[in-house]
C-alpha cells in the first residue's frame, strides 16, 4: 500500500475537495491496479431486476465479485486464523490510499457495488465498534459529502469484524436516498422534533428503522448514542446495527437499522431453497447483492419481504425501542 500524492491524483481528476480526491483515487486505482480495473469494468455489466412496492423499490444486483463479502465466514475462529486484510502491512502492493485525520485511510474497494466505492479502515487493528467512532462517522460524511457513508456492525455484514472500518459509495445510488422524503412525508412517526435533532421512526417498508436529521453534530452524536442504548446488546459489546449517513444542505441524515439476525435462514439452507444473501447497509437501503446467478433468477418480492422481515426487528421489539426513544426525548438523553 502506498499513499498517493496530490500530484499523482491530479492526473486522474480534480482535487479541490476530499470527495473529488476520492473520485480521482478510484480513477487512479482503476488505471494502475488490474484487479480493480477489471472489477470496475465488470460492474458496468451487472444485471439488475427491480421490485416496486408503492413508495419504495428494491433492486437486486447479480454481482459475482461480491461472493467474498456475502459468504465471508465471520466466526471468531475463522477471523483468528486468517491474516487481517485491512491491516496496512497486508494490503496489496498495488493499493493506493489517502490519509484521513484521526488515523484512517481512504482506500478503493476493489470489489465494488458502487461506481465509486471506498473502504475506510482505521490504521489500527481495533474491533468493529461504533461507540468510539461516532464523531468520525459524522465528520467523515461531511468531508466526503459526495458520498453516502455506512457502518456495518460486526455481525451485520462487516466482513472484517476485527478491524474497524467504514465504507462509502457515491451519493444517490441507493434507492432509499431518493425515496426517503416521500416515506418521511407519508408513513413515518415523529418521535421528537424539539431540540436540534428530528427523530423519526419508519416502518411499513419491509424494514423498520430510525431516521435522525440535524445540523448540530454534538446533539446528533448524543442521539446516535441514545438509539444504540435503547437496544438490547444480547451479551455483545454493541447491539446489532447498520448505520448510513449523508450530509446535504448543511444537515446530516442518519439512518439506523436495528437488527435481529445476521443472515436469513435461506443462507444456510440446502438447495434448492438456499440463497446466498447477507444483508448489510446497502441491502437495507434497497440494493440486494446476489453473487450467484441462480439466486438472482429465482428471488421474488415475497422472498425479499421474508428476508428483510427476518433480519430486522419485529413489531413488538421496534415498539419497545420507540417507547425508550420517546422517554429519552421527554427526559433528556
Ligand atoms: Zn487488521
Amino acid at each position: 500500500m502506498q499513499i498517493i500524492s496530490e500530484k499523482e491524483l491530479k492526473k486522474h481528476g480534480t482535487t479541490w475537495s476530499l470527495s473529488w480526491q476520492a473520485v480521482a483515487l478510484v480513477n487512479q486505482q482503476k488505471s494502475v491496479w488490474p484487479l480493480a480495473g477489471a472489477n470496475y469494468r465488470s460492474l458496468r455489466a451487472v444485471e439488475t431486476k427491480t421490485f416496486h412496492f408503492g413508495l419504495f423499490r428494491v433492486e437486486c444486483h447479480f454481482n459475482p465479485g461480491r461472493i467474498r463479502s456475502s459468504a465471508a465466514n465471520t466466526s471468531e475462529e475463522a477471523i483468528r486464523s486468517r491474516p487481517c486484510f485491512l491491516c496496512r502491512d497486508n494490503l496489496p502492493a498495488e493499493q493506493g490510499g489517502l490519509p484521513y485525520p484521526g488515523n484512517f485511510l481512504i482506500l478503493v474497494n476493489p470489489f465494488p457495488i458502487f461506481p465509486c466505492h471506498l473502504t475506510i479502515p482505521s490504521v489500527h487493528h481495533t474491533p468493529q465498534l461504533i461507540k468510539a467512532n461516532k464523531n468520525t462517522f459524522l465528520r467523515l460524511s461531511k468531508d466526503l459529502h459526495e458520498f453516502t457513508l455506512f457502518y456495518n456492525g460486526p455481525q451485520c455484514g462487516a466482513s472484517a469484524p476485527d478491524h474497524f472500518h467504514f465504507q462509502a459509495g457515491i451519493r444517490n445510488f441507493l434507492p432509499l436516498e431518493e425515496e426517503l422524503p416521500q416515506l418521511l412525508k407519508h408513513q413515518s412517526e415523529v418521535i421528537s422534533e424539539e431540540g436540534a435533532v428530528r427523530v423519526t421512526a419508519l416502518e411499513n417498508c419491509l424494514r423498520r428503522f430510525i431516521v435522525l436529521q440535524s445540523a448540530h453534530a454534538p446533539s446528533l452524536t448524543a442521539w446516535i448514542g441514545g438509539v444504540i442504548d435503547s437496544l438490547d446488546k444480547r451479551g455483545q459489546e454493541e447491539p446489532m446495527i447498520n448505520m448510513v449517513t449523508w450530509y446535504a444542505k448543511k444537515e446530516w441524515t442518519v439512518l439506523i437499522f436495528p437488527r435481529e439476525r445476521q443472515r436469513p435462514w435461506q443462507y444456510d439452507a440446502e438447495e434448492p431453497l438456499k440463497m446466498v444473501v447477507s444483508p448489510a447497509a446497502v441491502e437495507l437501503c434497497g440494493i440486494v447483492i446476489l453473487p450467484r446467478r441462480e439466486d438472482f433468477e429465482k428471488i421474488t418480492a415475497a422472498d425479499l419481504e421474508d428476508i428483510f422481515g427476518q433480519v430486522c426487528l419485529n413489531q413488538t421489539q421496534f415498539n419497545h425501542m420507540k417507547e425508550k426513544l420517546a422517554t429519552f426525548a421527554r427526559n433528556g438523553l
